[in-house]
C-alpha cells in the first residue's frame, strides 16, 4: 500500500512538532511555509530528514501529494490554499488533533481555553500535577508543541493550553477534562466579526465530550451561557459550573464552589478575583484527576505565575509599579483595575482591536487618578475617557510613559501598565513591552538616590514599530 503523505502548512513550533510526529508514525511528510523558517526549526527538520520548502507554497504540488493537511493555527480556515484542499476533499486538521490521535489511550488530556486566563490556569494545573508527583507535560498554545511531546517525550498527563484558532481545526479531539474559563470579545477579525463564530470555536472543546469527561466552565459568563444553550443543550454528566458572583463574595477564605476544598487567601501566591476564579477552575480540574486536598494546598502555596500578568515590579518613592502587559483586551483590564487596592495611574494603549471601553467607566471613575496613553494613535482612548478622567497624557515610549506616570502618582499609589491593546505599533510583542517596563524600573530603582525623583533618570526614546507576535486567542 502506498505510504500516505501529510502536508504541514507553517513551520513554527506546532508545524515542526506535527511533522516530527507524522514522520515517526511512518507518513511521508512535506512542510511548506510561505515565510522564512527559523534556523532552529530548519535544523530539526533536517535532523528528522523531513522535506520542506520556505518562502512559498507550491500549490499544485501540495494539492497533488497531500492525503492529509495539518495547518498552523495562524493560518485561517478561509485561507485560499486551505480552501483548495477542502474543496478537493482533503481533510485539514490542527496539530493538537494529530497529537490527540497518537497520544496513548492511557494518557489523560486536560485542555484549557477561554479569552483570558488560559496561560495562568494551564501553568497552575501543570504545577499542581507536577508537585503531586504526576508525570505531566505542558503543551499547546503556551509554546511547546503537543505533537512533538507525544513523539519525543510521551507523558501520562498532557496539560494543553488551547486557543480558539487551534480548536477551529479539530475533529475527534476529546479532552478528559476541558475548561472554558470565560468568553469575551477578542480576535473577531478572524471570525468574520461575528461573536457567534468565536463562541462556536470555543465550544468545540466539548464537541466530542463523553459522559465520563469533565467540563469545567464559567456558568455566569453571558457568552458561555449563550454557547451552552446553542451548542450543548443536552444534559450530560460531569459538568461543573463555577460562578463569578461566588468569587466576588469571598471573604478571606477561597472556598472552591461545588467541592469541599477551601484555602486561606493568605496561603495563595495569586491575587485578584480573576485569579481566584482561575484557581477554582484549576482545583476542580485536578480534583477530577484524583489529587487530594493536601497535594493541592502544597502546590498552590508554591506556584509562581508567568511574568507580565499583574506582575509586581518595584516600589519607587512609595509608588508600586505593576506590569500587566499581557492584558491586551478590555476584560483583562477590568480585572486588573478591580484588583488594585490603591489609587491608580493607568498606562494604557497600543493597537486597538475594536475595544468597547464602556465597561471600564465605573472603575476608572472610582480608582484612576490619571491616564497615560502609550501608543501611536490614542484618539479612541481619549474620546472614551475624556469625560470621566480628563487627566489624559500621550506618550510614545515606555520611558516617557513611566516618567509621566511618576509625575501624577503620589505616595501610596500604584502605576499600572495594563494596556487593553496589542503592542505592535511600538513593540515586538507584549513581552517586549513588559520587559522594557520592568527593566527600566529596576534600573531606576538601582540608581535611585534619596530625594531624586524617578523622572530625572529615564531617557526619552522612541521604540521602532516591529512585527506583532501577541497571542491571546
Ligand atoms: P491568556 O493565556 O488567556 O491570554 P493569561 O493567563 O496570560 O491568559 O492572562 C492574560 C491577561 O488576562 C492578564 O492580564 C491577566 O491578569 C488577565 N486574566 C487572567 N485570568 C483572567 C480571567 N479569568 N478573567 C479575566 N482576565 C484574566
Amino acid at each position: 500500500m502506498k505510504t500516505k503523505t501529510i502536508v504541514v502548512l507553517g513551520a513554527g513550533e506546532s508545524g515542526v512538532g506535527a511533522a516530527i510526529l507524522a514522520q515517526k508514525q511512518g507518513f511521508d511528510v512535506f512542510v511548506s511555509d510561505a515565510g522564512l523558517i527559523r534556523p532552529e526549526h530548519i535544523s530539526l527538520l533536517q535532523q528528522y530528514k523531513i522535506n520542506y520548502e520556505q518562502e512559498k507554497h507550491s500549490e499544485s504540488k501540495l494539492l497533488q501529494i497531500a492525503d492529509l493537511v495539518i495547518k498552523s493555527p495562524g493560518i485561517a480556515t478561509e485561507n485560499v490554499l486551505v480552501q483548495a484542499f477542502i474543496k478537493k476533499g482533503i481533510a485539514v486538521i490542527d496539530e493538537i488533533e494529530l497529537a490527540y490521535r497518537y497520544a496513548t489511550s492511557k494518557s489523560k488530556i486536560v485542555a484549557i481555553t477561554g479569552s483570558n486566563g488560559k496561560t495562568t490556569s494551564t501553568l497552575l494545573i501543570y504545577h499542581l500535577l507536577k508537585t503531586a508527583g504526576y508525570n505531566a507535560a505542558l503543551v499547546g498554545n503556551i509554546g511547546f508543541s503537543f505533537a512533538k511531546c507525544v513523539a519525543e517525550n510521551p507523558a501520562d498527563y498532557y496539560v494543553v493550553e488551547t486557543s480558539s484558532f487551534q480548536l477551529d481545526a479539530i475533529d475527534k479531539f476529546a479532552p478528559d477534562v476541558a475548561l472554558l474559563l470565560n468568553i469575551s470579545p477578542d480576535h473577531l477579525d478572524r471570525y468574520n466579526y461575528e461573536m457567534d463564530n468565536y463562541i462556536a470555536a470555543k465550544f468545540k472543546i466539548i464537541q466530542n465530550k463523553k459522559a465520563s469527561d469533565y467540563f469545567i466552565y464559567n456558568r455566569e459568563n453571558e457568552y458561555v451561557k449563550a454557547g451552552l444553550a446553542r451548542f450543548y443543550p443536552q444534559a450530560n454528566q460531569n459538568m461543573i459550573g463555577l460562578s463569578e458572583s461566588h468569587i466576588r463574595n469571598l471573604g478571606e477564605i477561597l472556598q472552591v464552589e461545588n467541592s469541599n476544598f477551601a484555602i486561606a487567601k493568605s496561603n495563595l501566591t495569586l491575587e485578584g478575583k480573576h485569579n481566584y476564579f482561575n484557581i477554582s477552575a484549576a482545583v476542580q480540574a485536578v480534583l477530577a484527576l484524583g489529587l487530594n486536598d493536601e497535594q493541592i494546598r502544597q502546590g498552590l502555596a508554591t506556584f509562581k505565575n508567568e511574568a507580565h500578568r499583574l506582575e509586581f515590579v518595584a516600589n519607587i518613592n512609595g509608588v508600586d509599579y505593576i506590569n500587566d502587559s499581557k492584558a491586551t483586551n478590555v476584560d483583562s483590564v477590568w480585572y486588573a483595575l478591580d484588583a488594585m487596592q490603591k489609587p491608580i495611574v493607568w498606562i494604557v494603549g497600543g493597537v486597538d482591536k475594536g475595544n468597547d471601553y464602556s465597561v471600564l467607566f465605573p472603575l476608572v471613575k472610582e480608582k484612576v487618578r490619571a491616564i497615560v496613553c502609550l501608543g501611536k494613535d490614542n484618539s479612541k482612548i481619549k474620546s472614551a475617557f475624556q469625560d470621566i478622567q480628563p487627566l489624559i497624557e500621550e506618550t510614545i515610549s515606555v520611558g516617557e510613559a513611566i516618567k509621566v506616570a511618576s509625575l501624577y502618582a503620589e505616595n501610596g499609589d500604584v502605576v499600572l501598565l495594563s494596556p487593553a491593546c496589542a503592542s505592535f505599533d511600538l513593540f515586538k510583542n507584549y513581552i517586549d513591552r513588559g520587559n522594557q517596563f520592568r527593566n527600566l524600573l529596576l534600573q531606576e530603582q538601582k540608581t535611585l538616590k534619596e530625594g531624586i525623583k524617578i523622572t530625572l533618570n529615564i531617557p526619552l526614546e522612541m521604540n521602532p514599530a516591529q512585527q506583532n507576535t501577541d497571542t491571546n486567542h
